[in-house]
């Protein structure tokens, strides 16, 4: 085997090379993989743009990886070379309270692969002997693609909201945002059963990205009254759940209106830290018993669940995957993140 690889390593704000690096040794509590593909995260372009406090430099790139097991440290056990597998990337303590829950993606001691370890944008790497030791390495199924695969994790993060808001089949789910998530939530919102799934966008670009996904209708809140096409959608009583993908005050003030009594609206993201406060209307919570819930990141239980909507094969991966590139094209992937053209980014070392 060769002692060196590609990687995409960060160096500093709007530093990141593409570089020969030694291939990672891999320790008896330890497995290495072959990476065949990592898919480009939003949050790895604002890393390259304005760096990451959580990074200390150099570091290798990438959480959203799939590769085949290469080695297994001696005192693995459970993996056996050639299996494909993913990971809930977010490494978490199994001890603190909120893991003893089962709430590892809320772990007090998060280390993130990417960030606390070298990441996936490489040849190789090695999975930590804690993300062994806690259960955050998934197997996939024989026969699912690498690229397909790859798309485990941002997925897992939708399964996680319609987990937190409890989408029933039968369900109408409105969706605000149709960028790369917010289309992913949406796809997991069909998948578990959501009869009706209305998708909400202002940009023009993104909307006509969503039209091939062929949700039951794609709404210009711009041009177009959402509340109005929600209540007629639903017998005029609101959708029984809200998801907001959009980093914007106004949506996600506006989502009480758009769901029914006891229905739930989940802030899938947050807003600069900068200018992070709401109003919300107190009035619609309270009388309509309204949930309100945040989501971030996933567990290991979510990532199952999203290999297992992966392998079933009805989920539109083909299309999620929309651009598969090598790893030497990170710059273009941001490129055609920046643009909106692409929905997710894979790169196959
Ligand atoms: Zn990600
Ligand atoms: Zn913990």
């Amino acid at each position: 085997m060769t002692t060196s690889m590609k990687a995409v390593v960060y160096h500093a704000p709007g530093d990141i090379r593409v570089e020969d690096v030694p291939v990672p040794t891999c320790g008896d509590d330890e497995i290495r993989v072959k990476v065949d593909a990592c898919a480009v995260c939003g949050t790895d372009l604002k890393t390259y743009r304005h760096g990451n406090p959580r990074i200390k430099p150099p570091k290798i790139m990438g959480h959203e990886f799939t590769g085949l097991v290469e080695t297994v440290g001696s005192r693995v056990e459970g993996f056996s070379p050639g299996e494909r597998v993913v990971m809930a990337t977010s490494i978490s303590c199994g001890q603190c309270a909120y893991c003893r829950r089962g709430w590892t993606n809320l772990c007090v001691d998060l280390a993130p692969m990417g960030f606390t370890y070298e990441g996936g944008m490489a040849e190789y790497t090695v999975i930590p002997a804690r993300a062994i030791r806690n259960g955050h390495v998934v197997k996939v199924p024989a026969g699912v693609k690498a690229e397909h695969a790859a798309l485990s994790e941002p997925l897992s993060c939708a399964v996680n909201s319609a987990d937190n808001s409890h989408i029933e089949p039968g369900d109408t789910v409105v969706v605000v945002g149709a960028g790369p998530m917010g289309i992913m939530n949406a796809c997991v919102a069909r998948e578990v059963g959501a009869e009706q799934v209305i998708l909400a966008e202002i940009n023009p670009v993104r909307l006509k990205q969503a039209e091939p996904f062929a949700f039951d209708r794609l709404v210009d809140p711009a041009q177009e009254d959402l509340k109005q096409i929600v209540m007629d959608a639903t017998g005029g009583i609101g959708a029984d759940v809200a998801i907001v993908a959009a980093p914007a005050a106004a949506p996600q003030e506006e989502a009480v209106y758009l769901v029914r009594k006891r229905g739930t609206v989940c802030l899938f993201a947050s807003l600069p830290a900068s200018d992070k406060m709401l109003s919300i209307d107190s009035r619609a919570v309270h009388y309509g018993e309204v949930r309100v819930v945040g989501t971030s990141d996933s567990t290991p239980e979510h990532v199952r669940k999203a290999v297992e909507l992966i392998a079933g094969g009805s989920l539109p991966a083909d299309r999620l995957a929309s651009h598969v590139l090598g790893l030497g094209d990170i710059f273009r992937a941001y490129q055609l993140m920046q643009s909106g053209e692409a929905l997710r980014v894979v790169l196959t070392p």
